[in-house]
Protein backbone atom coordinates (compact mmCIF):
# COMPACT_ATOMS: atom_id res chain seq x y z
CA UNK A 1 0.00 0.00 0.00
CA UNK A 2 0.94 3.88 -0.20
CA UNK A 3 2.66 3.24 -3.64
CA UNK A 4 1.94 5.30 -6.62
CA UNK A 5 2.98 2.64 -9.31
CA UNK A 6 2.64 -1.25 -8.23
CA UNK A 7 4.37 -4.04 -10.95
CA UNK A 8 5.94 -7.26 -11.02
CA UNK A 9 9.15 -6.26 -11.93
CA UNK A 10 10.98 -2.64 -11.47
CA UNK A 11 14.56 -2.65 -13.77
CA UNK A 12 16.70 0.48 -12.52
CA UNK A 13 18.69 1.72 -15.37
CA UNK A 14 17.27 1.80 -18.71
CA UNK A 15 21.02 0.65 -20.86
CA UNK A 16 21.05 -1.86 -22.56
CA UNK A 17 20.60 -4.51 -19.66
CA UNK A 18 18.07 -2.93 -18.05
CA UNK A 19 15.32 -2.38 -21.39
CA UNK A 20 16.90 -6.07 -22.44
CA UNK A 21 15.92 -6.89 -19.02
CA UNK A 22 12.25 -5.29 -19.41
CA UNK A 23 11.62 -6.24 -22.67
CA UNK A 24 11.81 -9.51 -22.13
CA UNK A 25 10.14 -9.61 -18.67
CA UNK A 26 6.90 -8.10 -20.65
CA UNK A 27 7.16 -10.51 -23.63
CA UNK A 28 6.91 -13.26 -20.66
CA UNK A 29 3.47 -11.44 -19.57
CA UNK A 30 4.88 -9.16 -16.25
CA UNK A 31 3.82 -5.59 -15.21
CA UNK A 32 7.08 -3.74 -15.64
CA UNK A 33 8.01 -0.49 -14.65
CA UNK A 34 11.30 0.77 -16.12
CA UNK A 35 13.41 4.30 -14.27
CA UNK A 36 15.50 6.01 -16.43
CA UNK A 37 17.39 9.18 -15.23
CA UNK A 38 17.70 10.14 -19.21
CA UNK A 39 15.27 11.63 -21.08
CA UNK A 40 16.28 8.58 -23.34
CA UNK A 41 16.67 4.75 -23.07
CA UNK A 42 19.39 3.34 -23.86
CA UNK A 43 21.88 3.62 -21.65
CA UNK A 44 25.69 4.21 -21.93
CA UNK A 45 26.04 2.03 -25.04
CA UNK A 46 23.37 4.00 -27.47
CA UNK A 47 23.76 7.55 -26.02
CA UNK A 48 27.71 7.68 -25.24
CA UNK A 49 28.94 5.06 -26.06
CA UNK A 50 29.10 2.04 -28.27
CA UNK A 51 26.75 3.39 -30.57
CA UNK A 52 28.06 7.21 -31.38
CA UNK A 53 31.87 5.62 -31.11
CA UNK A 54 31.19 3.81 -34.25
CA UNK A 55 28.78 6.29 -36.17
CA UNK A 56 32.26 8.35 -35.39
CA UNK A 57 34.75 5.73 -36.63
CA UNK A 58 32.40 4.29 -39.63
CA UNK A 59 33.50 7.84 -40.86
CA UNK A 60 36.77 8.04 -40.18
CA UNK A 61 37.66 4.16 -41.46
CA UNK A 62 36.12 5.55 -44.93
CA UNK A 63 38.26 8.47 -44.62
CA UNK A 64 41.36 6.49 -44.06
CA UNK A 65 40.32 4.37 -46.61
CA UNK A 66 39.64 6.92 -49.50
CA UNK A 67 43.12 8.17 -48.35
CA UNK A 68 44.45 4.72 -49.87
CA UNK A 69 42.88 5.08 -53.07
CA UNK A 70 45.47 6.67 -54.69
CA UNK A 71 47.65 3.63 -55.02
CA UNK A 72 45.21 2.48 -56.27
CA UNK A 73 44.72 4.64 -59.27
CA UNK A 74 41.98 6.71 -57.87
CA UNK A 75 42.45 10.36 -56.33
CA UNK A 76 39.72 11.77 -54.06
CA UNK A 77 41.96 14.51 -52.91
CA UNK A 78 41.94 15.96 -49.34
CA UNK A 79 38.59 15.60 -47.52
CA UNK A 80 37.30 18.54 -45.88
CA UNK A 81 35.57 17.79 -42.41
CA UNK A 82 32.41 19.71 -41.51
CA UNK A 83 32.39 18.78 -37.99
CA UNK A 84 28.64 20.57 -36.99
CA UNK A 85 27.50 18.02 -40.05
CA UNK A 86 29.62 15.09 -38.75
CA UNK A 87 28.17 15.62 -35.18
CA UNK A 88 24.90 15.97 -36.62
CA UNK A 89 25.47 12.42 -38.45
CA UNK A 90 26.39 10.96 -34.77
CA UNK A 91 22.97 12.84 -33.16
CA UNK A 92 20.71 10.86 -35.69
CA UNK A 93 22.03 7.58 -35.17
CA UNK A 94 21.38 8.08 -31.68
CA UNK A 95 18.04 9.55 -31.81
CA UNK A 96 16.76 6.81 -34.44
CA UNK A 97 18.17 3.85 -31.84
CA UNK A 98 16.78 5.96 -29.05
CA UNK A 99 13.28 6.24 -30.61
CA UNK A 100 13.34 3.07 -31.30
CA UNK A 101 13.11 1.53 -28.00
CA UNK A 102 10.48 4.13 -27.06
CA UNK A 103 8.52 2.77 -29.81
CA UNK A 104 9.54 -0.72 -28.47
CA UNK A 105 8.45 -0.28 -24.73
CA UNK A 106 4.94 1.42 -25.74
CA UNK A 107 4.32 -1.99 -27.88
CA UNK A 108 5.06 -4.26 -24.85
CA UNK A 109 3.47 -1.57 -22.26
CA UNK A 110 6.68 -1.46 -19.92
CA UNK A 111 5.53 1.98 -18.43
CA UNK A 112 8.91 4.22 -18.30
CA UNK A 113 9.36 6.32 -15.36
CA UNK A 114 11.78 9.16 -15.53
CA UNK A 115 13.77 10.08 -12.73
CA UNK A 116 16.46 9.39 -10.34
CA UNK A 117 15.84 5.98 -8.62
CA UNK A 118 16.70 4.83 -4.90
CA UNK A 119 15.80 1.83 -2.70
CA UNK A 120 13.67 2.34 -0.01
CA UNK A 121 13.31 -1.68 1.16
CA UNK A 122 13.31 -4.96 -0.73
CA UNK A 123 9.73 -4.08 -1.52
CA UNK A 124 10.10 -0.09 -2.42
CA UNK A 125 11.82 2.06 -4.84
CA UNK A 126 11.60 5.50 -4.61
CA UNK A 127 11.93 7.64 -7.82
CA UNK A 128 12.63 11.27 -7.84
CA UNK A 129 11.39 12.87 -11.39
CA UNK A 130 14.26 14.45 -13.41
CA UNK A 131 13.95 16.41 -16.33
CA UNK A 132 16.06 18.07 -18.91
CA UNK A 133 18.80 16.66 -21.29
CA UNK A 134 21.11 16.05 -17.93
CA UNK A 135 19.23 14.64 -14.50
CA UNK A 136 18.09 18.22 -12.48
CA UNK A 137 15.55 16.78 -10.07
CA UNK A 138 12.16 18.74 -10.14
CA UNK A 139 11.31 17.91 -6.63
CA UNK A 140 8.53 15.73 -7.41
CA UNK A 141 8.70 11.81 -6.73
CA UNK A 142 7.31 8.85 -7.03
CA UNK A 143 7.39 5.25 -4.83
CA UNK A 144 7.30 1.95 -6.96
CA UNK A 145 5.95 -1.32 -5.46
CA UNK A 146 7.45 -4.17 -6.86
CA UNK A 147 7.35 -7.86 -6.29
CA UNK A 148 11.07 -8.33 -7.59
CA UNK A 149 13.93 -5.98 -9.21
CA UNK A 150 16.47 -5.91 -11.80
CA UNK A 151 19.17 -3.10 -10.77
CA UNK A 152 20.93 -2.52 -14.15
CA UNK A 153 22.35 1.29 -13.09
CA UNK A 154 25.62 0.57 -15.15
CA UNK A 155 28.61 2.16 -14.85
CA UNK A 156 30.85 5.81 -15.03
CA UNK A 157 33.91 7.06 -16.21
CA UNK A 158 36.57 6.80 -13.59
CA UNK A 159 37.86 10.78 -13.27
CA UNK A 160 41.58 10.69 -12.06
CA UNK A 161 41.46 13.13 -8.73
CA UNK A 162 44.18 15.37 -9.69
CA UNK A 163 43.42 16.87 -12.99
CA UNK A 164 41.92 20.24 -13.15
CA UNK A 165 38.45 20.90 -13.91
CA UNK A 166 38.67 22.18 -18.12
CA UNK A 167 36.85 21.89 -21.16
CA UNK A 168 39.99 20.91 -22.63
CA UNK A 169 39.97 17.77 -20.31
CA UNK A 170 37.32 15.22 -21.25
CA UNK A 171 36.35 11.24 -20.55
CA UNK A 172 35.07 9.42 -23.24
CA UNK A 173 30.90 11.31 -22.93
CA UNK A 174 33.28 14.68 -23.74
CA UNK A 175 35.37 13.05 -26.14
CA UNK A 176 31.71 11.84 -28.45
CA UNK A 177 30.80 15.72 -28.07
CA UNK A 178 33.19 16.44 -30.93
CA UNK A 179 33.46 19.82 -29.95
CA UNK A 180 36.12 20.46 -32.20
CA UNK A 181 39.12 19.13 -33.78
CA UNK A 182 42.79 19.78 -31.50
CA UNK A 183 46.03 19.54 -33.23
CA UNK A 184 47.63 17.91 -29.96
CA UNK A 185 45.76 15.01 -28.32
CA UNK A 186 46.76 12.76 -25.24
CA UNK A 187 44.91 9.79 -24.27
CA UNK A 188 45.11 8.72 -20.74
CA UNK A 189 44.84 4.74 -20.86
CA UNK A 190 45.68 2.44 -23.56
CA UNK A 191 42.78 0.51 -23.97
CA UNK A 192 39.91 0.03 -26.24
CA UNK A 193 37.82 2.96 -25.16
CA UNK A 194 40.80 5.30 -25.80
CA UNK A 195 42.27 3.73 -28.23
CA UNK A 196 38.68 4.07 -30.63
CA UNK A 197 38.36 7.25 -29.80
CA UNK A 198 41.95 8.20 -30.45
CA UNK A 199 41.32 6.67 -33.78
CA UNK A 200 38.85 9.08 -34.95
CA UNK A 201 40.63 12.57 -33.56
CA UNK A 202 43.61 11.26 -35.29
CA UNK A 203 41.65 10.98 -38.44
CA UNK A 204 40.38 14.49 -38.13
CA UNK A 205 43.54 15.56 -37.90
CA UNK A 206 44.96 15.36 -34.29
CA UNK A 207 48.51 13.87 -33.13
CA UNK A 208 48.49 11.36 -30.53
CA UNK A 209 50.16 10.94 -27.01
CA UNK A 210 48.76 7.77 -25.00
CA UNK A 211 50.33 6.96 -21.71
CA UNK A 212 49.53 3.76 -20.20
CA UNK A 213 50.91 2.13 -16.93
CA UNK A 214 51.20 -0.96 -18.25
CA UNK A 215 53.52 -2.35 -20.84
CA UNK A 216 51.42 -2.25 -23.57
CA UNK A 217 48.50 -0.90 -25.18
CA UNK A 218 45.07 -2.81 -25.99
CA UNK A 219 45.50 -5.21 -22.63
CA UNK A 220 43.38 -8.29 -22.92
CA UNK A 221 44.67 -9.05 -26.28
CA UNK A 222 47.33 -11.01 -27.58
CA UNK A 223 50.45 -9.25 -28.15
CA UNK A 224 50.77 -10.95 -31.81
CA UNK A 225 47.21 -9.10 -32.96
CA UNK A 226 48.23 -5.72 -31.32
CA UNK A 227 51.60 -5.90 -33.02
CA UNK A 228 49.80 -5.78 -36.05
CA UNK A 229 47.74 -2.50 -35.04
CA UNK A 230 50.09 -0.97 -33.74
CA UNK A 231 52.21 -1.12 -37.01
CA UNK A 232 49.25 -0.07 -39.12
CA UNK A 233 49.00 2.91 -36.71
CA UNK A 234 52.32 3.74 -35.74
CA UNK A 235 51.56 7.04 -37.71
CA UNK A 236 49.29 8.05 -35.74
CA UNK A 237 51.11 8.63 -32.79
CA UNK A 238 54.22 11.13 -31.35
CA UNK A 239 54.89 9.16 -28.28
CA UNK A 240 53.43 6.14 -26.74
CA UNK A 241 54.67 6.23 -23.24
CA UNK A 242 54.29 2.56 -21.11
CA UNK A 243 54.86 1.62 -17.80
CA UNK A 244 54.18 5.80 -17.30
CA UNK A 245 51.73 7.71 -15.10
CA UNK A 246 50.19 10.39 -15.55
CA UNK A 247 51.03 12.25 -11.92
CA UNK A 248 50.17 16.40 -12.44
CA UNK A 249 48.01 18.59 -15.08
CA UNK A 250 47.83 22.39 -14.93
CA UNK A 251 45.98 24.66 -17.18
CA UNK A 252 47.32 27.21 -19.05
CA UNK A 253 46.28 29.10 -21.41
CA UNK A 254 48.31 27.60 -24.13
CA UNK A 255 46.95 24.03 -23.66
CA UNK A 256 46.88 21.56 -20.76
CA UNK A 257 50.42 21.01 -19.54
CA UNK A 258 50.88 16.71 -17.91
CA UNK A 259 53.33 15.54 -16.38
CA UNK A 260 54.34 12.01 -16.53
CA UNK A 261 56.76 9.56 -14.14
CA UNK A 262 57.77 6.33 -15.68
CA UNK A 263 58.18 3.21 -12.99
CA UNK A 264 61.40 3.81 -12.84
CA UNK A 265 61.05 7.39 -11.84
CA UNK A 266 61.93 8.87 -14.65
CA UNK A 267 60.07 12.45 -15.10
CA UNK A 268 58.60 13.97 -18.72
CA UNK A 269 56.22 16.73 -19.12
CA UNK A 270 53.69 17.81 -22.78
CA UNK A 271 51.55 19.99 -23.39
CA UNK A 272 48.11 19.06 -25.65
CA UNK A 273 44.68 21.08 -26.65
CA UNK A 274 42.46 18.11 -25.14
CA UNK A 275 43.02 15.49 -22.65
CA UNK A 276 40.65 12.36 -22.48
CA UNK A 277 40.92 10.24 -19.63
CA UNK A 278 40.00 6.51 -20.58
CA UNK A 279 41.49 4.80 -17.76
CA UNK A 280 38.18 2.52 -16.58
CA UNK A 281 34.84 2.92 -15.23
CA UNK A 282 33.40 2.34 -12.17
CA UNK A 283 30.25 0.70 -11.22
CA UNK A 284 27.04 2.78 -10.06
CA UNK A 285 26.61 0.76 -6.73
CA UNK A 286 27.20 2.89 -4.34
CA UNK A 287 24.77 5.20 -5.53
CA UNK A 288 21.69 3.56 -5.15
CA UNK A 289 20.55 3.16 -1.72
CA UNK A 290 21.13 -0.33 -2.29
CA UNK A 291 22.08 -1.30 1.85
CA UNK A 292 18.32 0.37 2.08
CA UNK A 293 16.91 -2.88 0.54
CA UNK A 294 20.12 -5.49 2.26
CA UNK A 295 21.63 -5.52 -1.32
CA UNK A 296 25.17 -5.97 -0.34
CA UNK A 297 27.82 -3.79 -2.41
CA UNK A 298 31.70 -4.18 -2.77
CA UNK A 299 34.06 -1.21 -1.93
CA UNK A 300 34.66 -1.02 -5.54
CA UNK A 301 30.84 -0.58 -5.74
CA UNK A 302 30.07 -3.94 -7.72
CA UNK A 303 27.12 -5.92 -6.73
CA UNK A 304 28.09 -9.62 -6.72
CA UNK A 305 25.28 -11.97 -8.05
CA UNK A 306 24.78 -16.00 -8.69
CA UNK A 307 24.70 -17.53 -12.63
CA UNK A 308 20.98 -16.43 -12.45
CA UNK A 309 21.82 -13.03 -11.79
CA UNK A 310 20.17 -13.04 -8.01
CA UNK A 311 21.71 -10.66 -5.76
CA UNK A 312 22.10 -11.72 -1.75
CA UNK A 313 18.05 -10.45 -1.42
CA UNK A 314 16.43 -13.40 -2.92
CA UNK A 315 13.81 -10.91 -5.19
CA UNK A 316 16.75 -8.61 -6.26
CA UNK A 317 18.94 -9.47 -9.40
CA UNK A 318 21.73 -7.39 -10.81
CA UNK A 319 23.02 -7.34 -14.25
CA UNK A 320 25.20 -5.12 -16.72
CA UNK A 321 28.16 -3.24 -16.02
CA UNK A 322 27.51 -3.37 -12.41
CA UNK A 323 27.86 -6.80 -11.65
CA UNK A 324 31.53 -6.71 -12.95
CA UNK A 325 33.73 -7.21 -15.88
CA UNK A 326 33.75 -7.54 -18.85
CA UNK A 327 31.73 -4.04 -19.30
CA UNK A 328 30.44 -5.10 -22.57
CA UNK A 329 27.03 -4.15 -24.12
CA UNK A 330 26.79 -7.57 -25.38
CA UNK A 331 26.99 -9.24 -21.98
CA UNK A 332 24.20 -7.18 -19.89
CA UNK A 333 22.02 -8.01 -22.56
CA UNK A 334 22.91 -12.11 -22.17
CA UNK A 335 22.38 -11.51 -18.15
CA UNK A 336 19.36 -9.02 -18.38
CA UNK A 337 17.56 -11.90 -20.46
CA UNK A 338 18.90 -14.44 -17.35
CA UNK A 339 17.48 -12.35 -14.56
CA UNK A 340 14.27 -11.64 -16.69
CA UNK A 341 13.38 -14.97 -17.04
CA UNK A 342 14.04 -16.26 -13.69
CA UNK A 343 11.68 -13.61 -12.32
CA UNK A 344 9.52 -14.36 -14.34
CA UNK A 345 9.55 -18.27 -14.07
CA UNK A 346 8.98 -17.74 -10.30
CA UNK A 347 6.06 -15.32 -10.65
CA UNK A 348 4.15 -17.57 -12.91
CA UNK A 349 5.40 -20.75 -11.32
CA UNK A 350 7.14 -21.52 -14.61
CA UNK A 351 9.45 -23.92 -13.52
CA UNK A 352 11.92 -24.45 -16.45
CA UNK A 353 11.87 -20.42 -16.82
CA UNK A 354 12.84 -20.16 -13.26
CA UNK A 355 15.95 -22.48 -13.64
CA UNK A 356 17.63 -19.83 -16.14
CA UNK A 357 21.36 -19.47 -15.76
CA UNK A 358 23.95 -17.51 -16.94
CA UNK A 359 26.47 -19.84 -18.81
CA UNK A 360 27.89 -18.69 -21.85
CA UNK A 361 31.52 -19.95 -22.37
CA UNK A 362 32.69 -17.05 -23.85
CA UNK A 363 32.45 -13.05 -24.63
CA UNK A 364 34.05 -11.40 -27.28
CA UNK A 365 35.89 -8.44 -26.87
CA UNK A 366 36.36 -5.93 -30.13
CA UNK A 367 38.45 -3.19 -30.56
CA UNK A 368 36.66 -0.78 -33.37
CA UNK A 369 39.72 0.55 -34.52
CA UNK A 370 41.63 0.01 -37.98
CA UNK A 371 42.19 -2.40 -38.17
CA UNK A 372 39.71 -4.18 -35.86
CA UNK A 373 41.41 -6.21 -33.13
CA UNK A 374 38.96 -9.18 -31.78
CA UNK A 375 39.38 -12.31 -29.66
CA UNK A 376 37.01 -14.68 -27.95
CA UNK A 377 37.95 -17.48 -25.52
CA UNK A 378 41.40 -18.82 -24.07
CA UNK A 379 44.23 -16.01 -25.53
CA UNK A 380 47.42 -17.41 -26.76
CA UNK A 381 49.26 -15.47 -23.66
CA UNK A 382 46.69 -17.07 -21.37
CA UNK A 383 47.27 -20.33 -22.60
CA UNK A 384 51.13 -19.62 -21.95
CA UNK A 385 50.64 -18.27 -18.39
CA UNK A 386 48.38 -21.25 -17.21
CA UNK A 387 50.21 -23.68 -19.04
CA UNK A 388 47.48 -25.08 -21.21
CA UNK A 389 48.37 -27.13 -24.18
CA UNK A 390 47.16 -25.36 -27.81
CA UNK A 391 47.27 -26.12 -30.73
CA UNK A 392 47.62 -23.04 -32.80
CA UNK A 393 46.31 -22.44 -36.48
CA UNK A 394 47.16 -19.40 -37.99
CA UNK A 395 46.25 -18.07 -41.31
CA UNK A 396 47.72 -15.42 -42.63
CA UNK A 397 45.67 -12.71 -44.91
CA UNK A 398 48.65 -12.40 -46.90
CA UNK A 399 47.34 -15.75 -48.10
CA UNK A 400 43.77 -14.58 -48.80
CA UNK A 401 42.33 -13.30 -51.96
CA UNK A 402 40.02 -11.19 -50.51
CA UNK A 403 42.33 -9.27 -48.27
CA UNK A 404 44.59 -8.73 -51.20
CA UNK A 405 41.59 -7.44 -53.33
CA UNK A 406 40.81 -4.94 -50.74
CA UNK A 407 44.45 -3.94 -50.36
CA UNK A 408 44.10 -4.86 -46.57
CA UNK A 409 46.38 -7.82 -45.85
CA UNK A 410 47.87 -7.03 -43.27
CA UNK A 411 45.45 -8.98 -40.93
CA UNK A 412 45.50 -13.20 -39.88
CA UNK A 413 42.99 -15.21 -37.96
CA UNK A 414 44.35 -17.24 -35.29
CA UNK A 415 42.80 -20.41 -33.74
CA UNK A 416 43.88 -21.89 -30.34
CA UNK A 417 42.73 -25.89 -30.01
CA UNK A 418 42.99 -28.20 -27.10
CA UNK A 419 46.18 -29.97 -27.16
CA UNK A 420 46.25 -31.80 -24.09
CA UNK A 421 46.92 -35.72 -23.56
CA UNK A 422 43.07 -36.36 -23.39
CA UNK A 423 42.18 -34.69 -26.46
CA UNK A 424 44.04 -37.13 -28.55
CA UNK A 425 44.59 -35.12 -30.95
CA UNK A 426 41.07 -33.81 -31.93
CA UNK A 427 40.43 -30.94 -29.44
CA UNK A 428 38.13 -29.00 -29.19
CA UNK A 429 38.29 -24.78 -30.34
CA UNK A 430 39.27 -23.15 -27.14
CA UNK A 431 39.75 -19.40 -28.66
CA UNK A 432 40.57 -17.48 -31.58
CA UNK A 433 41.57 -13.70 -32.28
CA UNK A 434 41.82 -12.11 -35.69
CA UNK A 435 43.30 -8.74 -36.80
CA UNK A 436 42.47 -7.17 -39.69
CA UNK A 437 39.41 -5.16 -41.25
CA UNK A 438 36.21 -6.59 -40.55
CA UNK A 439 37.37 -8.42 -37.66
CA UNK A 440 34.78 -7.72 -35.01
CA UNK A 441 32.05 -8.61 -37.71
CA UNK A 442 33.92 -12.23 -37.76
CA UNK A 443 34.68 -12.96 -34.48
CA UNK A 444 30.91 -14.30 -33.43
CA UNK A 445 31.59 -17.41 -35.90
CA UNK A 446 34.24 -18.63 -33.09
CA UNK A 447 32.61 -18.15 -30.30
CA UNK A 448 30.02 -20.09 -31.47
CA UNK A 449 32.20 -23.07 -32.63
CA UNK A 450 33.58 -22.81 -28.97
CA UNK A 451 30.02 -22.84 -27.39
CA UNK A 452 29.12 -25.70 -29.67
CA UNK A 453 32.64 -27.30 -28.98
CA UNK A 454 33.98 -27.60 -32.50
CA UNK A 455 37.41 -29.06 -32.90
CA UNK A 456 39.44 -28.37 -36.24
CA UNK A 457 37.86 -30.72 -38.81
CA UNK A 458 34.32 -29.58 -37.91
CA UNK A 459 35.18 -26.05 -38.61
CA UNK A 460 37.93 -26.51 -41.27
CA UNK A 461 35.33 -28.63 -42.97
CA UNK A 462 32.71 -26.40 -43.29
CA UNK A 463 32.33 -24.41 -46.24
CA UNK A 464 33.14 -20.67 -46.00
CA UNK A 465 32.14 -18.55 -49.25
CA UNK A 466 35.14 -17.36 -50.98
CA UNK A 467 36.56 -14.93 -51.59
CA UNK A 468 35.36 -13.79 -47.94
CA UNK A 469 37.75 -12.89 -44.97
CA UNK A 470 35.41 -15.07 -43.16
CA UNK A 471 37.71 -18.11 -45.17
CA UNK A 472 39.97 -17.56 -43.10
CA UNK A 473 38.66 -19.24 -40.04
CA UNK A 474 38.10 -22.12 -42.12
CA UNK A 475 41.73 -22.17 -43.56
CA UNK A 476 42.92 -21.51 -40.23
CA UNK A 477 40.88 -24.74 -38.50
CA UNK A 478 42.88 -26.23 -41.52
CA UNK A 479 46.23 -24.96 -40.44
CA UNK A 480 45.63 -26.78 -37.37
CA UNK A 481 45.24 -29.61 -38.03
CA UNK A 482 47.55 -30.30 -41.15
CA UNK A 483 45.35 -30.62 -43.72
CA UNK A 484 45.86 -27.44 -45.46
CA UNK A 485 46.84 -28.38 -49.20
CA UNK A 486 46.37 -24.85 -50.77
CA UNK A 487 45.26 -21.33 -50.26
CA UNK A 488 42.85 -19.29 -51.79
P1 LIG B 1 24.53 1.46 -18.76
O1 LIG B 1 24.56 1.44 -20.22
O2 LIG B 1 25.55 2.23 -18.01
O3 LIG B 1 23.10 1.96 -18.36
C1 LIG B 1 22.75 2.27 -17.06
C2 LIG B 1 21.61 3.25 -17.09
O4 LIG B 1 21.10 3.38 -15.78
C3 LIG B 1 22.01 4.63 -17.56
O5 LIG B 1 21.14 5.04 -18.59
C4 LIG B 1 21.84 5.50 -16.31
O6 LIG B 1 21.40 6.80 -16.61
C5 LIG B 1 20.80 4.73 -15.54
N1 LIG B 1 20.87 4.91 -14.09
C6 LIG B 1 21.93 4.67 -13.29
N2 LIG B 1 21.60 4.90 -12.01
C7 LIG B 1 20.30 5.27 -12.01
C8 LIG B 1 19.40 5.62 -10.99
N3 LIG B 1 19.75 5.60 -9.71
N4 LIG B 1 18.13 5.96 -11.34
C9 LIG B 1 17.76 5.96 -12.65
N5 LIG B 1 18.58 5.63 -13.64
C10 LIG B 1 19.83 5.28 -13.33
N6 LIG B 1 30.40 -2.13 -25.10
C11 LIG B 1 30.32 -2.98 -26.14
O7 LIG B 1 29.85 -4.10 -25.96
N7 LIG B 1 30.74 -2.62 -27.39
C12 LIG B 1 31.26 -1.40 -27.64
O8 LIG B 1 31.62 -1.10 -28.77
C13 LIG B 1 31.36 -0.48 -26.57
N8 LIG B 1 31.85 0.77 -26.78
C14 LIG B 1 31.88 1.65 -25.73
C15 LIG B 1 32.38 2.91 -25.97
C16 LIG B 1 32.43 3.83 -24.94
C17 LIG B 1 32.96 5.21 -25.22
C18 LIG B 1 31.96 3.46 -23.65
C19 LIG B 1 31.99 4.44 -22.52
C20 LIG B 1 31.47 2.20 -23.41
C21 LIG B 1 31.43 1.27 -24.44
N9 LIG B 1 30.95 -0.02 -24.25
C22 LIG B 1 30.90 -0.89 -25.29
C23 LIG B 1 30.47 -0.49 -22.93
C24 LIG B 1 28.94 -0.44 -22.87
O9 LIG B 1 28.52 0.86 -23.13
C25 LIG B 1 28.46 -0.92 -21.51
O10 LIG B 1 28.99 -2.17 -21.22
C26 LIG B 1 26.95 -1.00 -21.46
O11 LIG B 1 26.35 0.24 -21.72
C27 LIG B 1 26.49 -1.51 -20.08
O12 LIG B 1 25.12 -1.58 -20.03
P2 LIG B 1 24.33 -1.47 -18.66
O13 LIG B 1 22.91 -1.67 -19.01
O14 LIG B 1 24.94 -2.35 -17.64
O15 LIG B 1 24.59 0.00 -18.11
Amino acid sequence: GGADLECDVVVLGGGPGGYSAAFRAADLGLKVVLVERYATLGGVCLNVGCIPSKALLHVAAVMDEVSHMADLGVDFGAPTVNVDKLRGHKEKVIAKLTGGLNAMAKMRKVTVVRGYGTFLDPQHLQVEETTGTAQEKTGASKTVRFKKAIIAAGSAAVRLPFLPNDDRIVDSTGALALAGTPKKMLIIGGGIIGLEMGTVYSTLGARLDVVEMLDGLMQGADRDLVKVWQKMNAHRFDNIMLKTKTVGAEATPQGIKVQFETLEGVKSEGLYDLVLQAVGRTPNGKKIAADKAGVAVTDRGFINVDVQMRTNVPNIFAIGDIVGQPMLAHKAVHEAHVAAEVAAGELLGDAKLAKAQFDARVIPSVAYTDPEVAWVGLTEDQAKAQGIKVKKGLFPWTASGRAIANGRDEGYTKLLFDDSPEAHGHGKILGGGIVGTHAGDMIGEIALAIEMGADAVDIGKTIHPHPTLGESIGMAAEIAHGSCTDVP
